[in-house]
């Protein structure tokens, strides 16, 4: 069925263009089901799924198997660096380039919403935040667009914290602590999208792939090897049927 649906279909294209800026054609018999497979799997990689979350997705016995998704050549992190490394804001949203890919690497850490620059935490390899993860609010904190999906994650959770705060009658300080958390938090995400915006077209394009070979190495770096960009994990937020 499916062979009979890719033959019929009257066009396919892929997004590359010839000589005379036309769309090549797609090759249709790159098209199976077990393909289906791979590219779930690659994009969870390239949006920077877990390791053994992915894993445990694609029911993969060994972690090597799913490893194999996650595979970035150093040229290609290095181009990614390079080109992310110009697009870092500050907390407040505003824009903090930083200086050299060296710098990128190895004077900051990424923790779970963006880099650090925090001596003793990149020191650390970015599992010892002196202050709980509260970015938002900390003067070492280097955002950039590759950590997008993660901060949306993150003011999501921090809403649903703040409505479960509310129910429970907590003081307001605790709730006022969760809104400005959200906001400061908004405020970055406005501005990188912004910044994503007014970008032409293929720079935007290189711009995505950067963020996802980044959210890759991230993904796959996992204890006991010494990760590149190593992220530690922030408790999750608990179900509230525990
Ligand atoms: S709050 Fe975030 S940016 Fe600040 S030291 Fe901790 S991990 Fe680094």
């Amino acid at each position: 069925m499916l062979r009979r649906w890719v033959d019929g279909l009257p066009e396919l294209f892929t997004d590359t263009v010839d000589k005379d800026g036309n769309l090549l054609p797609f090759d249709r018999s790159r098209i199976f089901a077990y393909a289906f497979r791979h590219t779930y799997a690659q994009r969870h990689a390239d949006a920077g799924t877990e390791l053994n979350t992915l894993r445990d997705l694609m029911d993969h016995k060994s972690a090597d198997t799913t490893m194999g998704y996650f595979k970035v050549s150093m040229e290609k992190r290095r181009k990614a660096v390079e080109t992310m490394r110009q697009h870092v804001v500050d907390r407040y949203g505003n824009p903090a380039p930083t200086p050299s890919a060296t710098a990128y690497e190895a004077r900051s850490v990424a923790v779970p919403f963006g880099n650090c620059k925090e001596p003793s935490n990149v020191k650390a390899g970015g599992g010892s935040c002196p202050i709980r993860f509260q970015c938002s609010g900390c003067a070492f904190y280097r955002p950039d667009p590759s950590f997008l999906p993660a901060v949306e994650d993150h003011i999501r959770a921090l809403k649903a914290d703040r409505e479960m705060a509310r129910a429970l009658g907590t003081a307001e300080f605790v709730v006022r602590n969760f809104s400005d958390q959200i906001g400061s938090f908004q405020n970055v995400v406005t501005s990188l999208r912004r910044q994503i915006e007014v970008m032409p077209e293929e720079d935007r394009r290189h711009l995505e792939e950067a963020s996802a070979v980044l959210r890759k190495v991230r993904a796959a770096a996992a204890p006991p090897t010494l990760p590149v960009l190593p992220v530690p994990t922030v408790p999750a937020r608990r179900s509230t049927d525990e």
